[in-house]
């Protein structure tokens, strides 16, 4: 190890930023030089892009910018990850090879439409910030007709989001005084609306959604998707607005390491070890299993939460002490009612070994909650 370690993170997002942050508070630059990886120069909070698509805000009030990073005494460079050399122990970007001492993996999960065949030509993409403002123009502009939301693969980022956003689209439409011209169908390949969250939880989603006349088709295995017209497995649905989340993926260069098997993601235990001494991964480009059947969701408090965990264990090593962590599993996510409320899914997946989960009272308190969240993390992380 060189006399001053370094830490490249790969990729500047909730996992990425949480562990950079978490190192630089605790170790000097005479004790660690951190460096963050990112194509892109910016972060956003997942939710916001809900608040774009119901026009409270713009895409351009929702960011923070990654260049403050070296501010914090936290190298960040804008550049395409390429190739990660895990023998070698350097990562190739388009500009130079970077060599590591200790590597976090922290890319995220890539939305993949180009895997439904009609998707790209026949709908929007929810989670995608380009289609956003198009998205929030179509909702304006409807007068009547048929909006359908489809999930179209599991996992996928913020089981509750998609929920959520048809009970913003719901409230637009409301205060538009057309909601009873719109019909809101929602479908998934799920049984129930949240897997993850067990069948209770789901049960009060589907009594949420249901009550603002929002329909929940359930076991909807999408096949392919023609102009306004969804194709499943089993049946076919007509719709005039398709907003899409498509099947998630690992990026490319972690299949091209042999981190993750096709369409798979990073294997992970609690200490987000890989098989590689020194090399951590985090967050949506993990998966780790809680049951058999259940991996930890894809949330960014999630990546926070296993970043914080790596970040501990590096400064433990830096500094020569013994003390290990393990990630917890804890976090809850906003559920907004599209009534000026929300309520939050507080999740904790290893308690006594299974995982518990409960939805709160949806409240303007939490609403408020919501808001300081996003407005925490951006400020404490750049
Ligand atoms: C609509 C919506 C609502 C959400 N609501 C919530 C919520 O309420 N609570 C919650 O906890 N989570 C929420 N999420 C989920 C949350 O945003 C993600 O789970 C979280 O961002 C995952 O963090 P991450 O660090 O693993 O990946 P990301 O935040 O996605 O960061 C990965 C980074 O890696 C970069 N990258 C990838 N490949 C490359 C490459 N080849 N070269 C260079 N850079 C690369 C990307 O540009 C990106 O910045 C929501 C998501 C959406 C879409």
């Amino acid at each position: 190890m060189a006399n001053i370690p370094h830490v490249v993170i790969l990729g500047g997002g909730f996992g990425g930023l949480s562990t950079a942050n978490e190192l630089r508070n605790s170790l000097s630059t005479s004790q660690v030089k951190i460096t963050i990886i990112d194509k892109k120069d910016w972060f956003m909070v997942g939710f916001a892009k809900l608040w774009i698509i119901n026009g409270t805000r713009t895409f351009e009030n929702s960011i923070g910018s990654l260049n403050e990073l070296p501010k914090k005494e936290i190298n960040f460079i804008k550049d395409e990850i390429l190739a990660i050399d895990l023998q070698n122990r350097n990562v190739k970007i388009t500009s130079q090879n970077i060599s590591y001492d200790f590597l976090i993996i922290s890319m995220g999960a890539i939305l993949a439409p180009q895997k439904i065949p009609g998707l790209i030509e026949n709908g929007f993409n929810l989670y995608d910030h380009n289609h956003l403002s198009d998205i929030h123009d179509r909702l304006e502009s409807m007068e009547s007709g048929k909006i359908a939301i489809s999930i179209m693969g599991m996992p996928y980022k913020c089981p509750p989001a998609p929920f959520e956003a048809s009970l913003l689209i719901d409230s637009m439409l409301r205060k538009r005084g057309i909601r009873d011209s719109v019909q809101i169908d929602f479908y998934s390949p799920a049984p129930i609306t949240l897997p993850a969250a067990g069948p209770e939880v789901s049960k009060q989603i589907l009594d949420l959604v249901n009550s603002e006349n929002i329909t929940f088709h359930n076991s909807c295995k999408i096949k392919s998707v023609e102009p306004k017209k969804l194709i499943f497995e089993n049946s076919e649905a007509d719709f005039d607005l398709l907003l899409a989340v498509p099947p998630h993926i690992a990026p490319k260069v972690i299949y091209d390491s042999g981190l993750a098997k096709e369409s798979g993601f990073i294997p992970i235990d609690r200490d987000c070890k890989t098989p590689f001494e020194n090399v951590f991964a985090i967050g949506d480009v993990t998966s780790l299993s809680v049951t058999k059947t259940m991996a930890v969701p894809k949330a960014g408090v999630f990546a926070e939460g296993e970043g914080i965990t790596v970040a501990k264990n590096i400064i433990s090593e830096i500094q020569s002490k013994k003390e290990f962590k393990l990630f917890d599993g804890k976090g809850g996510c906003f559920i907004e009612s599209g009534r000026d409320t929300a309520s939050i899914l507080e999740v904790d997946m290893f308690s006594n070994s299974k995982p518990s989960t409960k939805l709160t009272e949806s409240t303007s308190d939490n609403l408020s909650k919501k808001l300081e969240f996003e407005k925490e993390r951006l400020s404490k992380w750049l």
